[in-house]
């Protein structure tokens, strides 16, 4: 693992000077709640890096694949008590073609979309989670910080994480630390040999204890370590930090049960070759990468295997989705809808594309079909209230209906998922066009809270707050906004002291 810092604190100011130490435990190590709250600060960062990127459904798909990894980590005894309910347990997505994943302090974890469009299974992807999972819960990092001799680098690159906070906020920061000081931390915040041994020990048995294929991800590393030694050119960041050894490969091996290898065809992956295309259109760098994606899908043979044809039509429509060609996207999405996929999960996301592309036609009607009737799964939910909120007809606003409608599930979703941003974005969209300016502000509000900005959140329910007093008949809604501000106010206190 490698601490991966965001373009925009390589090519910052930050400042290092007078950045506190985080609290250290009895045993030298970094407690689980100060090692939450470092992973706090650099998780704050990367939801403001433009290529964050949150896409409902890859962030589904992957979700499908994270959330039986923790059940079996759980099962085993490696992820317990405190760590389990402080550390956030979330997977944050760049929009990097670069393969990489790494675990970042307090249950962070990053993966680059290159990772998703290099691989051929999902099991490859949940065995480089499984990986990453395990250096967070065999405390990797907070020990990593009480061995003194790399304290520094990894306490240096996240104190830098920390600064760029300041750095970005004239206000607060007076900047010192140049960007090559940033990028010459990061080459160094690596692991020791016998942590990555262990993180490959440990998320071996929680990846086969969720049911995934342990197979497979002999296979990738292998294809991985040949097309790296092929083309050398910096798209690996992930073989950097992890060198496939020979000795790597060969405990890898050994740990498949003898009557399982080999005999275990690789299957053929509907859902991840959709993903993988989804993931590679969605890193693609400008109009040409773009352009590229649909001329595949307009050449295919018409022999190509299935599969291939699949996630070529699935790539080839989603460019030309992102080129703003809404014919070419619908023809090629039909093209990939009659090809009559039986595995469900590959029959939903080629729907919810169906779904994407009647959204950006306005046809209300067609996105909502997409979404079905009622909605459950975020993806499904999301765009259904995004149609909802689509203009009734050219130049008008939304009715009235569509948004108190849409507005009443976001409302019940966001009351079990709080930190959804996206969900509470457009709560706010639909309280405004019901006319209710004080809920939408709030939900505005939590929307930053969900990305950890708190300040930004403050400034939201303060002009709440001077809305309710020049005169509201909500007063529930203008009581719960008096109690979110302070508790917003002692977020934003915790954050400054930390500082
Ligand atoms: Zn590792």
């Amino acid at each position: 693992m490698a601490l991966w810092l965001p373009s925009a604190v390589a090519q910052g100011q930050p400042r290092a000077a007078g950045a506190t130490l985080p609290t250290l435990g009895d045993s030298g190590e970094l407690t689980v709640g100060a090692e939450r709250r470092l992973g706090e600060r650099i998780a704050r960062e990367l939801l403001r890096d433009p290529d964050y990127l949150d896409d409902p459904v890859l962030g589904d798909y992957v979700e499908q694949l994270w959330l039986p990894l923790l059940a079996a980590a759980r099962q085993r005894g490696e992820l317990v008590g405190d760590m389990d309910e402080r550390f956030a347990w979330r997977i944050l997505l760049g929009r990097d073609r670069t393969i990489n994943a790494f675990a970042l302090p307090g249950g962070w974890l990053g993966m680059h979309l290159g990772l998703i469009s290099a691989t051929a299974t999902r099991d490859e992807v949940a065995a480089v989670l499984a990986h990453e999972l395990s250096h967070v819960t065999q405390r990797h990092i907070a020990r990593m910080m009480s061995q003194d001799s790399r304290v520094s680098p990894m306490l240096m690159g996240a104190m830098i994480l920390g600064a760029a906070v300041a750095a970005r906020n004239p206000a607060m920061g007076q900047a010192v630390v140049s960007g090559s000081q940033a990028v010459a931390a990061r080459s160094q915040l690596n692991f020791s040999r016998d942590m990555e041994r262990e993180a490959d020990r440990v998320g071996f048995g929680v990846l086969t204890q969720a049911g995934f294929e342990p197979e497979g991800v002999v296979a990738m590393f292998e294809r991985l370590a040949q097309a790296s030694r092929l083309n050398d050119d910096g798209s690996f960041p992930y073989l950097r930090t992890h060198p496939l050894t020979t000795e790597r490969i060969a405990d890898m091996r050994a740990r498949i049960p003898v009557q399982a290898a080999g005999s275990t065809p690789v299957r053929i992956d509907w859902t991840h070759g959709l993903a993988a295309a989804r993931a590679k259109a969605l890193s693609s760098v400008g109009v040409d990468g773009l352009r590229v994606l649909v001329r595949e899908a307009q050449s295919l043979p018409a022999d190509a295997p299935l599969v291939r044809q699949a996630a070529a039509l699935y790539g080839g429509a989603l460019a030309s989705l992102k080129l703003k060609d809404l014919a070419q996207a619908a023809r090629l999405q039909e093209r990939l809808a009659r090809l009559n996929l039986t595995d469900s999960p590959a029959v939903r996301m080629v729907r919810l594309l169906g779904g994407e592309i009647a959204l950006a036609k306005g046809d209300i009607a067609s996105a909502l079909a997409a979404a079905g009737m009622r909605p459950s799964a975020r993806p499904e939910l999301l765009m259904a209230a995004q149609a909802l909120l689509l203009p009734a007809a050219p130049g008008q606003a939304a009715s009235a209906e569509g948004a108190a409608r849409a507005a009443d599930w976001l409302q019940t979703w966001v009351t079990d998922r709080p930190g959804d941003a996206a969900a509470w974005e457009l709560l706010a969209q639909a309280q405004s066009a019901r006319g209710l300016p004080l809920r939408a502000l709030r939900a505005e509000a939590e929307s930053r809270v969900a990305v950890l900005d708190y300040s930004a959140a403050m400034d939201r329910l303060r002009a709440a707050q001077n809305l309710a007093r020049r005169g509201t008949n909500d007063h529930i809604e203008a009581s719960i906004i008096d109690a979110r501000a302070r508790q917003v106010e002692s977020l934003l206190r915790e954050q400054a002291a930390q500082r």
